[in-house]
């Protein structure tokens, strides 16, 4: 071969791969606990090493392995995390041509009968080095039963065997195997720390470049060492190894997580404009609608944990300014903006036309964005937090208790009760322009009542002893009996003209089914154990069960919507209505209303009120 031949291109990536721990970019955390487990003594007979994609989990497998049969030059080294890199074991494994050092490739090997050969492999001592080592890659791709066969291995391993294990999906991996490991997290390198990596490997390489390209690269490669090696390669060879960053930024064609950055925060300051300008250059540049979108819900994501106060430590740090302050808005816009994205996302995926649909979507986000959530007008207004408490009347008058339908309310603010307090939740959702404010009004509780509301007719589990002095209590009766039928039956169907001991006395509605009495006169005699005659009247008798509570229901609900604050949020948010009407426990929380066994507690919050 003459010397003027050119040589084979080696891939930077490939050629830049770590020869020493030293050279491993951003996992001094690791190395030190490697170190350290080697100085004591305590390395163990198999490791997992867990990381995403391209971050050095082979790189660190292959350093390590040659560690561990390292010699050195004269032949007495022992094992270390220095590796000379020149003794026969350290050039043999660096060639892959090791006999003791096996590399498995999961993906591609999953079988059973691959395990099974390992193990069978395992029985013989090393032939020349210290350890016969098995790294096997992307080890969440075996199969069930070659987990199960390896298993058997890992429980008892001979003395001179080790195992590397690599993953990028550590929860695939059998919580049995894992246990018999140890475990090894490789981290996301920073971008500040891949550009300075990008800086030395231009210098060597002989690529000019702006600050811009190599800060683009960096971010893009979102921690991946390889991912930054390999977007420079081809960015070299796009610009003739002179690199700027619009033609790095055009040659990525996608939105670069800092471009979305932008567009979401241009977008929740309320300025649509500028948010739209940003994602036509990005869609001109070939980024996809769709795309934008799962980008924006993931920095959202992101800024609501970080408004959580979650740790910062995985966001990459030129994005971390932006996000934070994204975090500043706080969960109720974060959580109003998620929802809208969300429901936005499935619109531009469906729509003929993405592009559209997604412009309409910055649209409507920058113009909710603009509008106070209810806990802003909740702080505007002058004593709102207190105004229904301080207002006694509109309680007694929401709170329609009826001891006949037992459907009551604990809508019972005490006067003098530091603890009763109003708060107020609410959501929006944009849904095809049209805004629709749902407004929560969350009552005050009078504790410790479980509470209960009309509206959404919760189950009574009275005792069966209880006299029976109403429809209800039969209604009631029949549902603790577990015929539901019926007592749906006598909700909707009875009109109760008279109620004695043994007697009962009604009306029936036009669909009354007709085995309704009968059926009533034979439960009743045989849950109370006493002779029940239950006659049909031609007169109008009362409103029905289910009557009575529909009206309650919307009695409730305007005397809610009179209360002072929620008349302000009505007015604040036009078109808005309240949806739903909830009991909070003392935490805040909406109750669950099923379950409340004990009715008691409703009948003295009612005797209270009156
Ligand atoms: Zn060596």
């Amino acid at each position: 071969m003459s010397p003027e031949a050119p040589k084979a291109y080696r891939v930077l990536a490939r050629k830049y791969r770590p020869e020493s721990f030293a050279a491993l970019i951003g996992q001094e955390a690791l190395v030190r606990t490697l170190s350290n487990a080697l100085e004591m003594k305590r390395l163990a007979h198999a490791f997992v090493l867990t990381g995403i994609r391209g971050i050095g989990k082979t790189s660190t497998a292959r350093l390590l392995a040659k560690g561990l049969n390292c010699i050195g030059m004269d032949g007495s080294g022992a094992e270390t995390l220095e590796p000379c890199g020149d003794c026969e074991p350290c050039t043999a494994i660096a060639a892959g041509r090791h006999v003791d050092v096996l590399e498995i490739d999961a993906a591609s090997h999953t079988g059973v009968d691959d395990a099974r050969e390992i193990i069978e492999g395992v029985g013989y001592c090393p032939v020349s080095a210290r350890y016969k080592i098995y790294i096997i890659d992307e080890v969440h791709m075996m199969s069930k039963s070659a987990f199960n066969a390896l298993l058997k291995t890992l429980e008892e391993p001979p003395e001179a065997v080790k195992f590397i294990f690599a993953t990028t999906e550590i929860r695939k991996v059998p919580v049995t195997i894992l246990s018999r490991c140890q475990r090894y997290d490789l981290r996301r390198v920073s971008a500040d720390m891949l550009e300075a990596h990008l800086q030395k490997i231009c210098e060597k390489e002989g690529i000019t470049h702006d600050a811009v390209a190599l800060r683009t690269i960096a971010s893009a490669a979102e921690g991946s060492v390889r991912d930054a090696l390999s977007i420079l390669d081809q960015a070299a060879a796009m610009t003739a190894d002179k690199l700027v960053g619009d033609a790095v930024n055009d040659m990525l064609g996608r939105p670069g997580r800092g471009e979305s950055l932008v567009i979401l925060q241009a977008t929740l300051d309320g300025d649509a404009a500028t948010a739209l300008a940003q994602f036509a250059r990005l869609h001109k540049n070939g980024a996809e609608a769709e795309m934008v979108v799962t980008d924006l819900l993931n920095i959202i994501h992101q800024a609501s944990l970080v408004a959580a106060g979650a740790d910062l430590a995985d966001l990459i740090e030129n994005e971390r300014p932006g996000i934070t302050a994204l975090g500043n808005l706080g969960i109720a816009k974060l959580g109003r903006a998620w929802q809208m994205l969300l429901k936005g996302h499935e619109e531009v995926s469906k729509a003929p036309n993405p592009t559209t649909a997604f412009e309409m979507l910055v649209i409507r986000l920058a113009h909710t964005a603009n509008m106070p959530t209810p806990s802003d007008i909740l702080q505007k207004l002058p004593n709102a937090p207190h105004a229904n408490v301080k207002d006694p009347s509109h309680a007694t008058k929401a709170s329609v208790a009826s001891p006949a339908t037992s459907a009551t309310l604990s809508y019972t603010p005490q006067k003098d009760d530091p603890a009763a307090h109003s708060t107020n939740s609410g959501q929006m959702s944009g849904n095809g322009g049209q805004q629709q404010a749902v407004v929560e009004e969350t009552l005050p509780e009078t504790e410790p009542h479980p509470a209960e509301t009309a509206p959404a007719a919760p189950p009574h589990l009275e005792p069966t002893t209880k006299p029976i002095a109403s429809l209800a209590d039969i209604a009631d009766l029949a549902e603790a009996k577990d015929e539901m039928l019926l007592a749906a039956r006598i909700r909707t169907h009875l009109r109760l003209v008279g109620l004695n001991p043994g007697f009962l006395e009604v009306a029936l509605t036009e669909k009354a089914p007709k085995p309704l009495i009968g059926d009533l006169a034979k439960y009743l005699t045989k849950w109370t154990g006493q002779r029940w005659l239950v006659s049909v009247s031609d007169g109008p008798g009362g409103k029905t069960l289910a009557e009575e509570r529909a009206e309650h229901a919307v009695l409730l609900r305007n005397d809610i919507a009179e209360t002072p604050l929620v008349k302000a949020i009505l007015t604040m948010f036009p078109g808005s209505k309240i949806e739903a009407i909830k009991p909070i426990n003392s935490k805040g929380c909406s109750e669950n209303l099923h379950g409340n066994a004990n009715n008691e507690p409703e009948m003295n919050a009612v005797e209270k009120t009156e």
